[in-house]
């Protein structure tokens, strides 16, 4: 895809996004991996009403080359990438029922979610928690690059998810499967509930990672 229809695309769902609630204020990025570099929502910026051609650009090691400056959030970008050659694109958000359950104290921190359906898990599979450190604290991306191996979706605890994907609209598909069954999870907290069994989960996962 040429760089300006990227720039287009990346325009149109961050707008998508915005208007269906999911993310707010100047919250949240998204980039697209483009020839030796990346293309990113840049920091302060609405991601309802982005200008495309402000659209960051930046190189293979995450620096600035042009457009508007960069989120100090770049560096959970770069982990996925460094760690993940097939990631064409990654998306954060500050998504509401997702940070309230990066906020619960007492969930598994080896992955957060149970198996409630199987669309959840062949979307995003296992989902650990990243311990809590400030935003664009070095520690945080390290602790995601950490991850980013075995994982192509995290939680950072107290802050939202972190999701790669092949394309932008699998990055984005990922992480609205993980807000809706953050929500699902919220809903059934105190219900009681039959999620899929280990061998249904697993056997999900093989089939679809
Ligand atoms: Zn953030």
């Amino acid at each position: 895809m040429s760089e300006t229809k990227l720039r287009d695309q990346i325009t149109a769902i961050a707008r998508s996004l915005f208007e269906r609630g999911l993310t707010f204020g100047s919250s949240g990025n998204i980039s697209v991996r483009h020839e030796d570099g990346w293309l990113m929502t840049p920091t302060g910026s609405s991601m309802g009403d982005l200008d495309p051609a402000a659209i960051s650009l930046l190189d293979d090691k995450g620096h600035w080359v042009s457009g508007d400056k960069p989120t100090k959030e770049s560096l959970l970008h770069l982990a996925m990438y460094e760690e993940r050659p097939q990631t064409g694109a990654v998306v954060h958000l500050h998504s509401t029922h997702s940070v309230a359950v990066s906020c619960l104290d007492g969930i598994d921190h080896n992955n957060v979610l149970p198996p409630i359906t199987a669309y959840y898990v062949m979307k995003i599979g296992k989902l650990p928690l990243i311990p809590y450190h400030p935003p664009g604290d070095i520690n945080l991306a390290k602790a995601v690059k950490e991850m980013a191996s075995k994982h192509h979706a995290v939680l950072l605890a107290n802050h939202g998810p972190v999701v790669a994907g092949k394309s932008l609209l699998d990055a984005v598909y990922a992480t609205e499967e993980l807000e809706e069954t953050a929500r699902l999870f919220l809903m059934l907290r105190q219900e009681r509930c039959r999620f899929l069994s280990d061998n249904e989960a697993d056997h999900l996962i093989n089939k679809s990672h």
